[in-house]
């Protein structure tokens, strides 16, 4: 077991977009951060050659809709370090278009990873959770589970189905400890925003009174207050952080 010091933190999926920016601000607090995706990049070799992050950072490649080698990731991250403090469910993928032109693999991939594979992983850290007594979880779901978003049925349908289980298990665990929100950011300059088109991603621009598309950073500071020690009374919300798109 590990001597470090520090809360132990798992993100999904943070090789890259919002994830790798979580990844780096639990880093930047001088946490224990894992993380996994299908492939590692450029940001997590960054970070695995950094001598002032290697021995803080754990990261696997792992199908987060594969439930044994997700499973063994969470044993990965308690036998090195313990126990979880924090668990950030970032992982999601979508895929645009008409439900009606929809294609079945579609369909299962995303459902797959966002409602089954996070089910799954927040299954076996919240077993871990029980039994200390203590932990947080944030669901990263999004403002298109709210208002909908025309040609992602699939995906909204995903993102609602996680505020529904931030409320539950907020209800399930909240007199053992543990506090579970969602954060549900606007449309964020990342690979997954890259389907929409310049004209569709001005319009957003042009609607929203923050005047700007989010970054991932805008979402991390959310993420850090809402898993702090010190939060034990903001539980079962989503909190939309989407610089006044929807108000
Ligand atoms: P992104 O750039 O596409 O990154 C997604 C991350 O998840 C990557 O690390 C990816 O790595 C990983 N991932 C995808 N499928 C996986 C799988 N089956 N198993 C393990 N890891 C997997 O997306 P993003 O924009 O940062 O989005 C992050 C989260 O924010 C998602 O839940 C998304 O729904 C939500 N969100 C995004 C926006 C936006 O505008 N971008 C808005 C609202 C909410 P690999 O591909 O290598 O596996």
């Amino acid at each position: 077991m590990s001597t470090e010091t520090g809360r132990v933190v798992i993100v999904t999926g943070g090789s890259r977009g919002l994830g790798a920016g979580i990844v780096q601000s639990y880093l930047d607090s001088g946490d224990l951060v894992a993380t996994c995706a299908r492939s590692r990049t450029d940001e997590v070799a960054r970070w695995q050659d950094d001598p002032a992050t290697a021995d803080r950072l754990l990261f696997s490649e792992v199908d987060l809709s594969d439930r044994p080698a997700t499973t063994a990731f969470v044993n990965e991250v308690i036998e090195r370090w313990d126990h979880v403090d924090v668990l950030v469910n970032n992982a999601g993928v979508a895929r645009d278009g008409i439900l009606g032109m929809s294609r079945d693999e579609d369909i299962d991939l995303v459902i797959d990873l966002n409602i089954k594979g996070t089910l799954h992983i927040t299954r076996q850290v919240s077993r871990r959770m029980l039994a200390r007594g203590s932990g947080h979880i944030v669901n990263i779901s999004s403002i298109v589970g709210l208002s909908g978003y025309r040609g992602l049925a699939v995906y909204s349908s995903t993102k609602a189905a996680l505020d529904g289980m931030t409320r539950s298990l907020a209800r399930e665990l909240g007199s053992r400890g543990i506090y579970v929100n969602s954060v549900a950011p606007g449309y964020l300059r990342t690979e997954m925003s890259h389907g929409l088109d310049e004209d569709q991603l001005q319009q957003i621009v042009r609607r929203t009174p923050a005047g700007r598309l989010g970054e991932p950073q805008d979402i991390a500071r959310i993420v850090q207050f809402l898993t702090a020690p010190e939060n034990d009374y903001i539980t079962g919300q989503v909190i939309v952080a989407d610089g006044g798109l929807t108000a």
